[in-house]
């Protein structure tokens, strides 16, 4: 007994696993941002994540599953979601469809709606506490509501690690942005939020995607998101006096504060949040963000830039 208890003590995922059984918080590395995961059929612990986030209620939230097989036990997979399952997954791709099963993917989780998001994380960490919980885990980035995603063990513990009855350290997040959204409810593929799949790369898979309208809207895309506290003016070339210029692209400001020095928007989405946390420590007058392009994971990093700077409704 006394044994068992010390192998349980001193196995990260395993506590992790007993603390979702129990009802409680955990905080979960994936590949993307640092979440605050969980059991996605437990309508007391989603509303603890709620509360613990400051989320506001009507935005759902994604469930997080093992593999492919685990994601067809909770919702219904046409060939076009089947093929983006088997092109990304496990991996940094979301994808909306019809609910299949409402008792493991709560209401509240789900925000009232007849759909669910679901991913299989990338992070092997993440998929082992999943597979030793042995259901689907809600984990929303572990900021508060409207903060920059937490993208470092440091900055996730910082954020929400009070609410946590227990925490898996994975590194530092190599994506470093939120996952790509896909809706497949009525029959279109449409980009709700654009993440490190790109644009083209899912169209590579089921052709054009449609635009937007009625049926695509993504509940959670609120005005001011990923901020800091310093201001953020994005697409500048020279600083401001007393702001800190986030550069990109050789010779573009204090390479101590570049998001990648030699122009990678890899590097740069890794970096994006990290940088805006350590700005603001530095309590600046604003952070300047230099020009990025907008071509393929570009796409997911100005989006991300315009709202942190409040440009986006
Ligand atoms: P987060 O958990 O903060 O990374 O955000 C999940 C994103 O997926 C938010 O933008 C949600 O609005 C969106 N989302 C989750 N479930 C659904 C759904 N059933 N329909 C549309 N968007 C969803
Ligand atoms: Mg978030």
């Amino acid at each position: 007994m006394r044994q068992e208890r010390q192998d349980l003590a001193g196995d990260p995922i395993d506590v992790a696993a007993a603390a979702l059984r129990n009802g409680e918080l955990v905080i979960l590395p994936t590949e993307t941002v640092y979440g605050l995961a969980a059991d996605a059929g437990d309508p007391r612990a989603v509303a603890a994540i709620f509360e613990a986030k400051g989320r506001p209620r009507f935005n759902p939230l994604i469930a997080h599953v093992a593999d492919g097989g685990a994601a067809e036990e909770i919702a219904l997979f046409d060939d076009r979601a089947r093929a983006l399952a088997d092109a990304f997954w496990p991996g940094p791709l979301t994808l909306v469809v019809p609910v299949r099963d409402r008792r493991r993917v709560c209401d509240l989780a789900r925000a009232g709606l007849d759909s669910v998001a679901v991913r299989v994380p990338g992070h092997v960490r993440a998929r082992e506490v999943i597979t030793e919980f042995g259901g689907p885990v809600v984990a929303p980035s572990a900021n508060r509501s409207g903060r920059p995603s937490p993208t470092t063990f440091a900055d996730a513990m910082e954020e929400t690690g009070s609410a946590a009855a227990s925490a898996v350290d994975g590194g530092p997040c190599a994506v470093g942005v939120e996952s790509t959204v896909v809706s497949l409810i009525g029959g279109k593929v449409a980009l709700l939020r654009p993440g490190s799949v790109t644009r083209e790369e899912i169209e590579a898979v089921v052709g054009p995607l449609d635009h937007g309208g009625e049926g695509h809207r993504s509940p959670g895309r609120l005005t001011l998101h990923y901020a800091p506290d310093s201001p953020v003016r994005t697409d500048v070339k020279t600083a401001r006096a007393g702001e800190i210029l986030l550069g990109f692209g050789p010779g573009v400001g204090d390479p101590r504060w570049s998001l990648s020095p030699t122009g990678d928007l890899r590097e740069a989405a890794a970096n994006l949040f990290r940088l805006f946390r350590e700005a603001d420590r530095e309590k600046p007058k604003g952070i300047a963000v230099a020009p990025i392009p907008t071509r393929g994971l570009g796409e997911a990093i100005n989006d991300r830039l315009k709202r942190a700077a409040g440009h986006i409704g």
